[in-house]
């Protein structure tokens, strides 16, 4: 199948400034394309290091390159240029592009009341008109053309489309992108690839390990990689149509063994939980101590979590455990906040408070301080009160304060799931 190679460029993002969201959105749509990603490589807005760049992947397997950012109007922005010498294709001003980006920026420019010296727009607007000769010019979504350039006549080697650094314009311009005959072509060959993600809860990976490695024969043709993220173990496969009975081994063979971790073939956590509210039609109430409102947060991510979200209550002080969620001072005293009958009456304060189905209440020893020796940091007690009872859970987790917090949150997401 055709393979492709991405070079995200940007000074912002080689130090680390601004977080590449590029190289992983591509590596995305072109798996979705059947392409497989050899190479994501990042560099700085240095033409040389673009031309190193170019030049190993051109040396590699791939029939396509992807570059990202430097389209810009200004010198600094030499990414149509460096391609276009790097593919033998010499760059000129294309006039009647030239006009269109210059009557983009008198629209911009005008919208936004902006006073700009007109020489130097022009210059600008000239600036980014100049293209590899040969090259296919994608329209822009902001000033900025993408192109695609293929090798010289009579060259080898893939081709190279070139598109803009801000991802909301990379992004749109990605349907253009693909469609274009240059790179149809390049990507000609592309098979069929399936994917199919299994999650697990609290099985180990070397666990998992020892178990593909027993089945190895069964499971050939298939690509299989494990992600450990959270407690969770992501088992995403890759794979031909041919290789769809190996997969079904697979399916079969988790199921079984893992049946008890198994929480997932396919959606997310947080799907699974959004899913499970809106399709039993309940409501959900937090009081958060230790995860100080990460949890509501969390909920609340998902667009359309009004209808089953009713609110939340963080109660760090004991005094706002008491006033605002009714949790007995006596209970407090004689069990200490971070203890499982403040959990439980955490969750049924925030469910009696908000009126709702289901209330969670969280509770812990977050550290890097406060811990003592029966309550070590890391101590966490979570209760999930619904209409079929409580669910109670003591955790003794590992790692740093945003670990704990973080663990807290994923358990008690673990515990609506279900
Ligand atoms: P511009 O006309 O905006 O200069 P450009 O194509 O030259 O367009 P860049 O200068 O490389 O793009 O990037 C512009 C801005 O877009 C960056 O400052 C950054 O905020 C954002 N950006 C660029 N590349 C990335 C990336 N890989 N991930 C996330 N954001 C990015
Ligand atoms: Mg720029």
């Amino acid at each position: 199948s055709a393979r492709a190679g991405i070079i995200v460029t940007g000074t912002e993002v080689l130090t680390g400034r601004v977080t590449d969201r590029n190289g992983p959105w591509l590596a995305e749509q072109l798996r979705l394309l059947g392409v497989d990603v050899g190479h994501v490589v990042v560099v700085g807005d240095r033409p040389e290091d673009l031309q190193g760049a170019l030049a190993f992947l051109a040396g590699t397997d791939v029939s396509l390159v992807i570059t990202s950012g430097g389209l810009g109007p200004t010198a600094d922005d030499l990414t149509a240029q460096t391609v276009g010498d790097c593919q033998g294709r010499p760059s000129a001003v294309d006039p009647a592009l030239e006009q269109r980006i210059a009557t983009i920026v008198d629209r911009l420019t005008a919208r936004r009341g902006w006073r700009a010296d007109p020489a130097a727009l022009a210059a600008g607007v000239r600036k980014q008109a100049r293209v590899p000769e040969g090259a296919t010019v994608l329209e822009p979504i902001g000033t900025a053309p993408g192109l695609v350039v293929p090798p010289a006549e009579g060259r080898d080697g893939p081709a190279v489309l070139v598109l803009p650094g801000p991802p909301s314009e990379l992004q749109g311009m990605w349907p253009s992108a693909v469609a274009a005959p240059l790179t149809q072509a390049a990507l000609a060959g592309a098979a069929e690839v399936r994917q199919q993600t299994v999650r697990l809860w609290g099985t180990l990976e070397a666990q998992l390990a020892a178990t593909l490695r027993e089945h190895d024969d069964e499971l050939a043709g298939l690509e299989i990689t494990t992600c450990l993220r959270d407690g969770e173990l992501e088992i995403v496969t890759r794979f031909p149509p041919s290789a769809q009975a190996a997969q079904d081994r697979l399916s079969a063979l988790l199921a079984e063994e893992y049946a008890d971790t198994l929480f997932s073939t396919g959606p997310t956590l947080d799907d699974l939980v959004a899913g499970g509210f809106a399709d039993r039609g309940l409501t959900v109430a937090t009081a958060e101590s230790c995860t100080g409102g990460l949890l509501a947060a969390r909920l609340t991510e998902r667009p359309g979590s009004s209808a089953w979200v009713l609110g939340g209550v963080v109660a760090y002080a004991n005094a706002a455990k008491e006033q605002l969620l009714d949790v007995p001072p006596t209970v407090l005293a004689e069990q200490g906040a971070v203890s499982p009958e403040v959990a439980v009456a955490l969750a049924d304060g925030a469910r009696a408070r908000f009126g709702a189905d289901i209330g969670v209440g969280i509770t812990g020893v977050a550290g890097p301080g406060g811990g003592t020796p029966d309550k070590p940091v890391g101590t966490v007690h979570l209760c999930v009160a619904g209409p079929d009872g409580r669910q109670l859970r003591a955790l003794r987790l590992p790692g740093s304060r945003t670990a704990v917090r973080e663990r807290s949150v994923t358990m008690a997401m673990h515990l609506l799931r279900a």
